[in-house]
């Protein structure tokens, strides 16, 4: 909360600067919607809603099998007594100050993080190499799987299931994207890591993992452009390829793209909105050389400047990629196959 309090109190200056509104009373109040996350509105022009998409981390947050807990203390929490000199004691109000310092040990994959390229391929870029372009203000794709993950807890995303997410929409996945996969299977993070990993065991291939089949990476890295691929489960590759042939970890990695594992389970909400609705930011502390860390995953939606998610994206003329990919979706008899053989 005290973030989302931050962001909205940077925004609020960039809107003062910009409009040059002369006093903080002018600024209309945010609206907090739900526990999902703040919405603020700026008179008419801009209604922005803030999706939390990352767990809070603290010392249960799920991590990988085989790693360590992570451990948070809280080295001062305490009243120190203030020692008044010089002229800064004209404010000194009370014989003593509050300071809380903290210390943290985490395995770097631990919550919601991202994989850094470097993560599976030798020589690409680490997560402080990782250019700003690609982590603020992406494009986002949610596509929902959750219906066979359902039916089947290893499923893994395929690209038939990205195609048909957007023959849906009637768009291509714009150029670009950040490309999240919701399984539903953060549904079950509250309920402990063995519900959420489905073994009670430190062995992955004992339990279920939804993750993403390496033709559906092939065809996001050669047919579209994506600068990260996520999921809210806790691994890209399922609990079958995981351990010994983790081939999507591999193919999104070799192309210089980012991974995002252990999505919350607001990742759900998103799943109606079109295309490039809503816009993701990406917040990995700059650790130099690393594999990976914990993320803030932001959702933005600009309920002003976007167009309503329930709206056929076929109405709007003015949207140049819905025009131009609406052709060979609209054609009459047209399959899943057919719309491949026109990519390629
Ligand atoms: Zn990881």
């Amino acid at each position: 909360m005290l973030s989302s309090r931050y962001t909205i109190e940077s925004m609020a200056r960039i809107t003062v600067l910009t409009f040059v509104i002369a006093t903080v009373a002018h600024l209309a109040p945010f609206i907090a919607t739900e526990a999902l996350g703040p919405t603020i509105t700026f008179g008419q022009s801009h209604k922005f809603e803030y999706i939390d998409l990352s767990h809070t981390l603290n010392n249960n947050t799920i991590h990988w099998l085989t790693h360590k807990d992570p451990v948070i203390t809280f080295t001062k929490r305490e009243k120190v007594p203030r020692n008044v000199t010089g002229t800064n004691s004209i404010n000194a109000t009370s014989p003593s100050y509050w300071l809380q310092a903290d210390h943290l040990e985490l395995d770097l994959h631990t919550g919601t993080h991202l994989d850094a390229p470097v993560h599976f391929s030798e020589g690409k870029w680490s997560v402080d190499q990782i250019p700003l372009e690609r982590l603020m203000n992406i494009p986002l794709a949610v596509v929902s799987v959750k219906s066979q993950v359902d039916k089947s807890r290893s499923y893994e995303a395929s690209m038939m299931d990205i195609l048909e997410h957007e023959q849906k929409w009637n768009m291509k996945i714009p150029p670009n994207a950040l490309v999240l996969f919701y399984t539903g299977i953060s549904n079950s993070y509250a309920s402990g890591r063995d519900a959420y990993y489905a073994t009670t065991t430190n062995d992955a291939r004992q339990g279920a993992i939804p993750g993403v089949h390496v033709d559906a990476a092939q065809f996001l890295v050669q047919n579209r452009s994506v600068v990260g691929v996520g999921i809210d489960s806790a691994s890209i590759d399922n609990s079958i390829h995981v351990l010994g042939n983790p081939m999507t970890h591999e193919t999104l990695c070799a192309n210089n793209v980012y991974i995002i594992e252990n999505v919350n389970t607001n990742l759900g909400r998103l799943t109606n909105y079109k295309p490039g609705y809503a816009y993701a930011s990406i917040l990995p502390i700059a650790i130099e050389k690393v594999s990976g860390v914990p993320i803030r995953l932001v959702a933005t939606i600009d309920h002003y400047n976007s167009e309503t998610a329930s709206t056929h994206s076929t109405a709007h003329g003015s949207n140049i990629e819905t025009m131009s990919h609406s052709k060979h979706y609209r054609s009459s008899g047209s399959t899943i196959g057919a719309i491949l053989n026109s990519e390629r």
